[in-house]
């Protein structure tokens, strides 16, 4: 393990330089973003660097080498904390935090945080899946952050903070992670040798949404089919709504999983479909620029300046619009502002098989405002 190997986050860690430079590192920490873009890989070199006896502080580095480096790399350093959702639970039950009823109070997260380090001057806890917490296992996590520990570090890992308490998200720092670039999910999935070719991951790279945990499921061919089927129904010039309902929902329903995966799922459909407006609107942005002329390449996208394919989906919807209107430009931002508003009805735990119900038949009624019919 080490810097080198995640991609991205240079800011956050940049931010954690200045932080301890300035002797302003806080107590706690809570790490959002999307499932699989590295909250948790970044947490657990944060907390080697913290507990590294070699590497300055500030560096926000380690040195693999020293003798807490080493446990840490065994995964026995006794001041490094980790705690997540309990196999077979479907919850971050209050056990993991105080441990179980005989032994309430004398063990459990909550508990071993206030004991003397061991090895190091500090004791670090990483919280995963703190968004399954319940009511009770947020009270006692609550009481613990309210007075926390001479020097002690938590880092909360949450892809939904709303599902937080709001006493709970204001004792935390908020920081943020952000997808990872295509060619980074490219990358990753190559050296992790798990896809034939270079071509493969870049096909998978491009629908993953930066997560490297929707890549790895994007191997399965449900998942494309899925993806396929929404391209289809957003092209469609006749649009029927709750015929692309209930197939994206039967598709959805399809791939199974725990209630958390399924919103995962709808996430990523959603993201598509924002992705989809995206890449429709960037498209007209650079005919309009080259006055009309279809046959420039897209070098503009939202990850970076690297070359973005616009598949044919994207432009077959895209030809319904004038690059030179302005009101056929503002028609379009209709359409992506209804698909984002769906990510945020997501966020706040709307039922899934709802929102994308609503989302489609909302779409159709934009479908039909064209200005050019008025
Ligand atoms: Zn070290």
């Amino acid at each position: 393990m080490s810097w080198s190997d995640i991609r991205g986050h240079a800011v956050q860690r940049e931010m954690f330089r200045r932080a301890i430079r300035r002797g302003r590192l806080a107590h706690a920490y809570l790490f959002t973003g999307p499932e699989g873009i590295g909250k948790r890989q970044f947490a657990l070199r944060l907390a080697q660097s913290l507990l590294c006896q070699r590497a300055s502080e500030e560096a926000v580095e380690f040195c693999g080498e020293c003798h807490a480096c080493k446990m840490l790399a065994a995964g026995t350093h006794p001041d490094l904390l980790l705690v997540g959702r309990p196999e077979g639970k479907k919850e971050l039950t209050l056990e993991v935090f105080v441990g179980e009823r005989e032994r309430r109070g004398r063990e459990g997260l909550c508990y071993e945080l206030y004991l003397r380090p061991v090895a190091s001057d500090r004791r670090i806890a990483i919280i995963d899946d703190t968004d399954l917490m319940n009511e009770e296992s947020a009270n006692a996590l609550l009481k613990t952050l309210e007075e926390p520990p001479e020097k002690s570090v938590l880092i909360l890992l949450s892809e939904n903070p709303n599902a937080l308490l709001p006493t709970i998200r204001s004792r935390c720092q908020l920081v943020r992670f952000f997808p990872l670039s295509r060619s980074d999910v490219a990358e990753l999935l190559l050296e992790q040798d798990v896809v034939e070719s270079r071509e493969e991951a870049e096909r998978i790279a491009a629908l993953s949404g930066g997560s490297l945990a929707m890549a790895a499921r994007l191997r399965d061919p449900r998942y494309r089919e899925l993806f396929e089927s929404l391209h289809r129904h957003l092209a469609s010039e006749e649009s029927r709504p709750l015929e692309a309902a209930a197939q994206i929902n039967e598709q959805l329903d399809r791939l199974g999983g725990d209630a958390g995966q399924k919103r995962r799922n709808a996430h990523w459909v959603v993201a598509a479909c924002v992705e989809f407006y995206r890449g429709a609107l960037r498209w007209l942005l650079v005919q309009r620029e080259a006055g009309g002329d279809s046959s420039v390449e897209v070098r503009i996208d939202a990850a970076g300046p690297e070359r973005a394919e616009v598949p044919e989906t994207v432009r077959a919807f895209a030809a319904r619009f004038d690059p030179g209107s302005d009101d056929d430009l503002d028609w379009l931002i209709d359409f992506l502002e209804r698909t984002m508003q769906a990510e945020d009805h997501l966020d706040r735990n709307v039922s899934v098989s709802f929102c994308v119900e609503t989302l489609f038949a909302d779409l159709a009624r934009i479908s039909r405002k064209s200005p050019s019919a008025v």
